[in-house]
């Protein structure tokens, strides 16, 4: 019998991907997680309801929030990366392709999330986890913020929906945290959900950004597994002038690199702080 699994993130809309075969189905720790393979998007992962990836987009996303910060940075200042959430691996699979990370830390809360897509998505991480850079924390992203001694160049939050145990990630203590765990000049990226259906998310974001850190911003990518608009990600930093590294300087970094990027390119990473009007609106 054909088994169709459901997206329930939005209260008034459903959709559902066809799931060929199911290689796990349980409950972790934390949340209901689900790993089974579609003949169009690949091999999927869903925590409570909602698409976490698929194998055949995620380097749309994975791209996206890594690229943008790191190549803002530029090779001199990008040396110590902290990703809160992204137990599959593939932010930091793109961070470690920056020879300039000397460390890079990813806290994530449920242990069951970085096992399962060690064994099941291996092409996410691509081996990220076995580079001598790389450390994994199993904790709660709030309490590390807060604790920590370190400092980072970089904080990108990879996290489920405010929902569940990822609902402290969207917190006033939180971005305070990672205020504090940032060196200068910083980047803070999250990941903000679909304006369209949530425009509270970005909203609720962008007003907590606003009286927390000098600069602030929203950028958009296109996630075809994120069913219902664009898919917003936000930029927080204590620098104002690192959003304005032009073009040219970014691009020179990006071709110095050597690193191959599928949807990534300089023109992309500006285009994307271009804002439709009701997205805008949303981003004060
Ligand atoms: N790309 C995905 C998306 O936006 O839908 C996110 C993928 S990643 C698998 C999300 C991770 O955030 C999960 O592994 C989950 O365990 C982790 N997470 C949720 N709440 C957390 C918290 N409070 N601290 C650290 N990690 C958390």
């Amino acid at each position: 019998m054909t088994r169709w699994v459901e997206e329930t993130l939005h209260p008034n809309f459903r959709c559902a991907l066809k799931a060929d075969r199911v290689l796990y189905e349980n409950q972790t720790e934390h949340q209901h997680l689900i790993i089974f393979d579609n003949e169009t998007f690949g091999r999927v992962m869903m925590l409570d309801g909602v698409v976490q990836l698929s194998t055949t987009d995620e380097f749309i996303y994975h791209e996206m929030m890594s690229h943008v910060p790191l190549f803002s940075l530029g090779a001199e200042r990008a040396k110590r990366v902290l990703i809160i959430g992204g137990g599959d691996g593939g932010v930091m699979r793109e961070v470690l392709k920056h020879k300039s990370v000397e460390r890079c830390v990813l806290v994530d809360i449920d242990r069951t999330v970085v096992d399962l897509s060690k064994e099941h998505l291996p092409e996410v991480s691509q081996g990220a986890f076995d580079d001598p850079r790389a450390e994994v924390i199993i904790a709660d992203g709030v309490k590390y913020v807060a604790e920590t001694d370190e400092r980072f160049d970089a904080i990108i939050v990879d996290s489920t929906e405010p929902v569940g145990p990822a609902a402290v990630l969207f917190t006033r203590g939180f971005f305070e945290g990672c205020a504090r765990a940032l060196n200068k000049p910083g980047v803070l990226i999250t990941q903000n959900g679909l304006p369209f259906m949530h425009p509270d998310h970005l909203r609720g974001t962008m007003e907590l950004f606003s009286t927390i850190f000098a600069d602030r911003a929203t950028y958009l990518v296109d996630q075809p597994t994120y069913f219902g608009g664009p898919f917003a990600l936000a930029w927080a930093s204590n620098d104002t002038s690192l959003r304005d590294t032009p073009l040219e300087e970014i691009a020179k970094r990006h071709a110095a690199s050597g690193i191959p990027t599928r949807y990534y390119t300089p023109d992309v990473h500006k285009a994307a702080f271009a804002l439709p009007g009701y997205v805008a609106k949303l981003s004060v």
